[in-house]
């Protein structure tokens, strides 16, 4: 059994990182999602809680038919020592050979901890990007496309947009 992590923020979770864990599963047999900076939340670069990513990303996995004994998802704190980190993730999840990644950083550490590294490609990069679609969030463009349609009915839900609006004290919209 092949099993692999794949470690992100997903703030939020979109249409890239899905396409990210879909092609992860058609190479591995199970596939650790790991929620990092599990510590952060309201603030520009990581609206959202891990609870709540938790859950955006299992509506998304559910909407897509894709098995729960196929996927772990596991929040995780960051930790100060960037040398150890590989060893702290060890800690908190499954075994795994094998990590999926294109974060430069990410891919440094587990390879210096002696990991397999499986590098997705870029699913329209540009489109899909965390950073810009908190920005459309905060300045009301249309984002509604960029991410799987049950994240967006969630982060609506939670009123997520507004705030994300309300933290960077923007009144745009
Ligand atoms: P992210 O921005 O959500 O991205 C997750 C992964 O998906 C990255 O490898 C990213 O590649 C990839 N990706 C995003 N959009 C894509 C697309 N359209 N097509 C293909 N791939 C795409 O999360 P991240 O910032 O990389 O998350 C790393 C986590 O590890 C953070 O929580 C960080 O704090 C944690 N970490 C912690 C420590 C520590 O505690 N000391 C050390 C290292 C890392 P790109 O990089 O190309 O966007």
């Amino acid at each position: 059994m092949r099993r692999a992590i794949y470690p992100g923020r997903f703030q939020p979770f979109h249409l890239g990182h899905l396409s990210v864990v879909k092609w992860s599963l058609e190479r591995v047999d199970e596939l650790i999602i790991l929620i990092g900076s599990a510590q952060e939340s309201h603030t520009l670069s990581n609206p959202f809680t891990a609870g709540e990513r938790v859950e955006m990303i299992r509506k998304a996995m559910n909407n897509e038919g894709i098995p729960g004994d196929r996927y772990y998802l596991i929040p995780i704190p960051d930790i100060l020592m960037n040398n150890v980190w590989a060893y702290h993730v060890r800690m908190y999840v499954p075994s795994f050979q094998t990590v999926v990644a294109r974060n430069p950083l990410v891919l440094r550490l587990f390879r210096e901890a002696g990991n397999d590294i499986l590098v997705p490609p870029s699913f329209q990069r540009e489109k899909y990007n965390s950073t810009l679609i908190r920005k459309y969030i905060i300045t009301g463009e249309e984002w509604s496309d960029l991410v799987p349609n049950e994240v967006y009915t969630f982060i609506k839900s939670i009123k997520g947009d507004e705030r994300l609006r309300e933290i960077t004290g923007t009144d745009k919209r």
